[in-house]
């Protein structure tokens, strides 16, 4: 008997539109369908490195909230697109960006908590 919470994890569709730049497209088991852009998937990137990069902004921006007004502004940093995508075995996408990151592997799991629907989103706050 399956659990019925892993039919939220588990995919039954994956369309990665690496060369088109639209994004990542998963039907998931129970029904669900999610959108990721490329450029919200790299800023949720699941690595250490960017886990902690988010921690330090995170507490400086708790710190003073003018720090995080400043860094608000718009930097000279194109918009990270995906120059290619592979799966890793069956609970995972590996994508490699244009800013030559690629050590980000986003499980199902993690892609579906962080499903930017308004659904979840409501959710998830
Ligand atoms: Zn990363
Ligand atoms: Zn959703």
């Amino acid at each position: 008997m399956p659990i019925p919470a892993d039919l939220r994890r588990k995919p039954s569709s994956v369309k990665i539109h690496v060369s088109s730049g639209a994004g990542v497209d998963i039907s998931w088991a129970d029904g669900h369908r999610s959108h990721f852009d490329f450029a919200y998937l790299r800023d949720l990137c699941p690595c250490a490195t960017c886990n902690d990069l988010r921690a330090k902004t995170e507490s400086l921006s708790e710190a003073s909230p003018a720090f995080r007004s400043s860094t608000a502004l718009p930097m000279f940093k194109p918009k990270p697109r995906a120059q290619s995508a592979q799966a890793v075995g069956q609970y995972a996408i590996q994508i490699s960006f244009s800013d030559g990151h690629s050590t980000g592997i986003y499980s199902y799991e993690h892609l579906r908590s962080i499903c930017p629907c308004p659904e979840c989103s409501a959710r998830g706050a």
